[in-house]
């Protein structure tokens, strides 16, 4: 049983990163799984927080172990993959699970969880897009192409999503999710005994 799990994907530098961290400051209920990467971290990432870095080696034994729910290969380089065991103690337990995925990632939940809801955070626009991307300055010229050439095919995938919410603000992106999930706020349960 996979209880109460979201897919939330959308093609690079949309912004899903900034949402996700409103959403649980919002909803502290909310329990974000933290993925199992490849790649190395940036300069403001903390390991077993923003993702589990890992070695090639240890990806490898992730996936003969069967330890991942789905993994994927993302901008053609690193591998990246969700770790099995706690999401599905964080459904058992009655959370509110969100997983922040590629679009390769979201094909595989819906296979093996067609009960988890799926989310596609979109740009307002292709333009949108490309500045953030620019702007957010962590990647070099070939990353962004790479990265730019990933989010054409994802942006094609959007209709396969349950629902689809346009990031123009991320608070309005934060209410039309909280909308969404069905989730209880932090201002509603302030109230609460
Ligand atoms: P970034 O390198 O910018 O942190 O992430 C690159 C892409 O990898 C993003 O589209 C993100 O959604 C995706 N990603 C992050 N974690 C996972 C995961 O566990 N599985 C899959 N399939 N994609 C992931």
């Amino acid at each position: 049983m996979s209880g109460d799990i979201t897919v939330i994907s959308g093609p690079t530098a949309v912004g899903k990163g900034t949402v996700v961290s409103a959403l649980r400051r919002a909803c502290p209920q909310v329990w974000v799984s933290v993925s199992a990467t490849t790649r190395p971290p940036r300069p403001t990432e903390r390991d077993g927080f923003h993702y589990l870095f890992v070695s090639d080696e240890e990806f490898d034994d992730l996936v003969a172990n069967d330890g991942l729910l789905e993994w994927a290969t993302v901008h053609g380089v690193h591998r990246y993959g969700t770790p099995k065991a706690p999401v599905l103690a964080a459904a058992a337990e009655g959370r509110p699970v969100i997983l922040e995925i590629d679009l390769q990632g979201a094909r595989q939940v819906r296979e093996r969880l067609p009960e988890a809801r799926s989310v596609f955070l979109s740009p307002p626009s292709w333009g949108a897009l490309v500045d953030r991307l620019v702007g957010r300055g962590t990647e070099n010229v070939e990353q962004m192409e790479r990265r730019l050439a990933t989010a054409k095919v994802e942006m094609a995938a959007a209709s396969e999503f349950d629902h689809i919410v346009v990031n123009e603000q991320v608070s309005q992106t934060v209410e039309q999710l909280i909308d969404l999930l069905g989730l209880a706020t932090n201002s509603e349960t302030e109230g609460q005994s």
